[in-house]
C-alpha cells in the first residue's frame, strides 16, 4: 500500500485539528497515512490521532539533543511529542533554514539517533531540469543520504513543482524514480511530491518505483488527502 505523507507547512491551528480527525475516520484498513502538522500541533495531534494508525511527523529538526539553540526544536522532543517522522531537506528549510548537505547529514543522523523516520527530500530547480541536469543534480543529492539507504525514505520533489500545480511528465517521475531506485536499492521506499492532487494521483501513483506521495497543499483538506489515498 503506497505511504502518503501530508505536510501542512506554516498551516494549523488547534481549531484545524478536526481536519485530522476526518483523516482518521476516512481512513480504510490498511491505507498507510502520515501527517506532519507544525510542530506546535505535534503533541495535541499525537493525542487526538492515537490508536488510529494516523501518524504523525514532523517538519524539520534541530542535530542536537538539546542546548543553547533559541527557537530550535530537536528530533529526541519530537519523538517525545509523538512524531513518528521527521521530514528533512525540504526545499522550502534548504532555502529559509540553510541546510546544506553537510547540516542534512548531522540532521539525517539526528532523526535516525532519536528513533524517528527520516523523509529526506530532493529535488532540482526548474532550470537545472531546462539545463537537462535534473538526474544528476538528484544524485548528488542522495549522496547524503545513500549510507543510511534502507532507513530512510526518500521523497522527490521538484522544486518547480511545489505549490504550483505544475507536474513532471509520468515519464520524467518514472525516469527520476528509476535513477534514485539504482542509487538506493529496494529498501528504500521513494515518494513523489510537488502539486498531486486526486485528480493526478492515480497515474503518479502506478508509475514504477514510486511508492507513495508527499503532499503539501492538499493534505490540508481530508476528502483531498483521503482522496489521494485511496487513488492508489
Ligand atoms: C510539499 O511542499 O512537500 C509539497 C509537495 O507541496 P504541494 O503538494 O503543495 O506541491
Amino acid at each position: 500500500m503506497a505511504l502518503i505523507i501530508g505536510n501542512w507547512k506554516m498551516n494549523g491551528l488547534r481549531s484545524g485539528l478536526d481536519e485530522a480527525g476526518k483523516v482518521a475516520e476516512g481512513k480504510r484498513e490498511g491505507d498507510r497515512l502520515v501527517i506532519c502538522p507544525p510542530s506546535t500541533l505535534l503533541m495535541a495531534m499525537a493525542e487526538a490521532l492515537d490508536g488510529t494508525g494516523v501518524e504523525v511527523g514532523a517538519q524539520d529538526c534541530h542535530m542536537s539533543a538539546s542546548g543553547a539553540h533559541t527557537g530550535r526544536v530537536s528530533a529526541e522532543m519530537l519523538k517525545d511529542a509523538g512524531a513518528t517522522y521527521c521530514i528533512i531537506g525540504h526545499s522550502e528549510c534548504r532555502d529559509e533554514c540553510g541546510d546544506t548537505d553537510g547540516l542534512l547529514g548531522e540532521k539525517l543522523a539526528a532523526v535516525l539517533r532519536a528513533g524517528l523516520k527520516p523523509v529526506f527530500c530532493v529535488g532540482e530547480s526548474l532550470e537545472t531540469r531546462e539545463a537537462g541536469g535534473a538526474i544528476d543534480h538528484v544524485k548528488r543529492q542522495l549522496e547524503v543520504v545513500e549510507g543510511e539507504a534502507g532507513r530512510a525514505i526518500v521523497a522527490y520533489e521538484p522544486i518547480w513543482a511545489i505549490g504550483t500545480g505544475k507536474t513532471p511528465s509520468a515519464d520524467d517521475i518514472a525516469a527520476m524514480h528509476e535513477a534514485m531506485h539504482a542509487v538506493l536499492g529496494d529498501g528504500t521506499e521513494l515518494l513523489y511530491g510537488g502539486s498531486v492532487k486526486p485528480a493526478n494521483a492515480a497515474e503518479i501513483l502506478s508509475l514504477p518505483h514510486v511508492d507513495g506521495a508527499l503532499v503539501g497543499g492538499a493534505s490540508l483538506k481530508a476528502e483531498d488527502f483521503l482522496g489521494i489515498a485511496h487513488a492508489s
